[in-house]
């Protein structure tokens, strides 16, 4: 049984933590602030007249459920049992510059191309389809080179897996080449663009989400995502992991391999692993007194994405047909940004009546944006203003690392370190921001470590 420290009560660290525990370890978390869930937060508002409101100010829906199903199912119980995970068939509506609206379905091959046939046309129908299957193979290529193995590169991949992917090419020139319809471009697009990142600086393999929610579909969490970081608390409790708040990792103590960690304050901790899923700049920059190489290099190139201006609203007699997400796209010549109305259908966030609503605004391109997302979205043709009955300004945070050209890729630390028993997850390390992708780093590296 190996002594493991975990760092940080984000996904990627209650993630890891509940596999080591049940793989037999003795396992204690840290986290820095008052409360577990990382970026994973709510926003509330109560109102003493109309009643409370909730807002998802993190993640709000996921794809590849197989990720959240793995984890539930090897730390004990599965996921069914504690945590309504709900699919939705029509994620979206796309309202393009030119005012044509698509809603999307997902996890349904045939759904989708009726879909795009009757809202741009039969010929934008059939190339959508022939785009998404020929992603097939390219999935297939990530899944079993890059995000389910211990991934180390470029090397990992192999020419066969260099080929499959790419990754030479742009998302932008990817989508230019394969559609000629702008409105389908924009669909393969705006999955990158909604994390923060330029398609023309995403490598073309990153339209494979197309595919992946096409496939396994997008689900939310009923109540909110706040669900899962309390199902995930009570998971360490079952598997009697010491969770540890209010406490600060300070210092990785060892010289080529960990032997323990400090909290501010002065108490340390034996360690014979540590699992570290702080941003990897504060292992670099801090707490680690010698890091690696590899760890230092990805420090260098490590860019945040842009964070995207967010307000939460409470909302009287919003529209019944509203989609968990409308995304009113911008019109690439005009710079105009990409507004997205984000109406989750779940009766626990609102009072009998109303909606809680976030607006986000997602840059196209270089513009910066400095106005209020309502106002913005009603120069898009919704004005909601004088319907508000709750406002909450949400922090514009970043997604994660941004790409950073589609050679570069995302700049993140690798799983394994060259310091012996010391290990990354979280966003800032392989494969990447995104639940599924933290979650799949975090299981990487407890196979890695293995069995007590
Ligand atoms: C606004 C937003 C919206 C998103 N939407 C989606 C979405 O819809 N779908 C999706 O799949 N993904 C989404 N993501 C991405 C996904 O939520 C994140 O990639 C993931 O939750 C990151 O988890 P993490 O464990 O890496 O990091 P974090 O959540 O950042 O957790 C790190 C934790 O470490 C703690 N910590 C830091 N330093 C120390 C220290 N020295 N000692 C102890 N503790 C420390 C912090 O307090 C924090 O709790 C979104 C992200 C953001 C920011």
């Amino acid at each position: 049984m190996a002594r493991v420290v975990v760092i940080g009560g984000g996904l990627g660290g209650l993630a890891a933590a509940a596999r080591l525990a049940k793989l037999g370890h003795a396992v204690t978390l840290l986290e820095r602030s008052s409360r577990l869930g990382g970026v994973v937060r709510t926003a509330e508002h109560d109102d003493r007249a109309v009643g409370r409101f909730r807002w998802d100010a993190g993640p709000a829906a996921v794809t590849l459920p197989a990720t959240l199903r793995d984890l539930f199912r090897k730390s004990g119980r599965p996921l069914e049992r504690v945590l309504e995970l709900a699919p939705l068939p029509t994620p979206r509506r796309h309202v393009f510059p030119d005012g044509t609206a698509l809603d999307l379905p997902v996890g349904s091959r045939s759904g989708q191309r009726r879909a795009v046939e009757a809202a741009l046309g039969s010929t934008a129908g059939a190339a959508w389809e022939a785009v998404v299957d020929d992603l097939a193979p390219t999935w297939e290529s990530l899944r079993t080179r890059v995000l389910e193995v211990p991934f180390s590169g470029v090397r990992s991949l192999g020419p066969h897996g260099v080929r499959a992917l790419a990754p030479g090419r742009s998302l932008r020139a990817f989508a230019r080449r394969r559609l000629t319809d702008v409105r389908t471009r924009k669909l393969l697009e705006y999955p990158v663009l909604a994390t923060g990142s330029d398609p023309a600086d995403a490598p073309s393999f990153t339209a494979v989400r197309a595919y992946v929610e096409r496939t396994f579909g997008i689900w939310t969490c009923a109540g909110g995502f706040g669900a899962l970081v309390d199902a995930l608390g009570q998971r360490l409790d079952e598997r009697a992991v010491t969770v540890r708040l209010d406490a600060e990792a300070v210092a990785i103590r060892g010289d080529g391999a960990v032997t323990g960690v400090e909290l501010r304050g002065g108490e340390r901790l034996a360690a014979d692993v540590v699992v570290s899923g702080v941003d990897v700049r504060t292992v670099a920059r801090g707490i680690l007194a010698r890091p690696p190489w590899a760890m230092r290099r990805s420090v260098r190139t490590l860019r945040d994405a842009s964070p995207s201006p967010l307000v939460h609203v409470g909302l009287a007699d919003a529209a019944d047909d509203l989609l968990h997400e409308t995304v009113f796209h911008g019109d690439d010549d005009r710079e105009s940004p990409t507004v997205v109305v984000r109406a989750p259908d779940d009766p626990s966030l609102a009072p009998a009546g109303y909606r809680a609503v976030s607006v986000i605004v997602h840059r196209n391109g270089g513009t910066g944006i400095t106005a209020d997302p309502l106002d913005v979205l009603a120069r898009r043709g919704w004005d909601i203003r004088d319907r508000v009955v709750a406002r909450v300004d949400g922090e514009a945070t970043s997604y994660g690392p941004a790409w950073r050209g589609a050679v570069r890729g995302l700049g993140v630390a690798r799983n394994h370190t060259a310091v012996r028993g010391l290990f990354m997850v979280g966003a800032t390390a392989h494969p990447g921001p995104g639940v599924p992708e933290v979650l799949l780093g975090a299981a990487a590296v407890a196979t890695e470590i293995g069995r007590a």
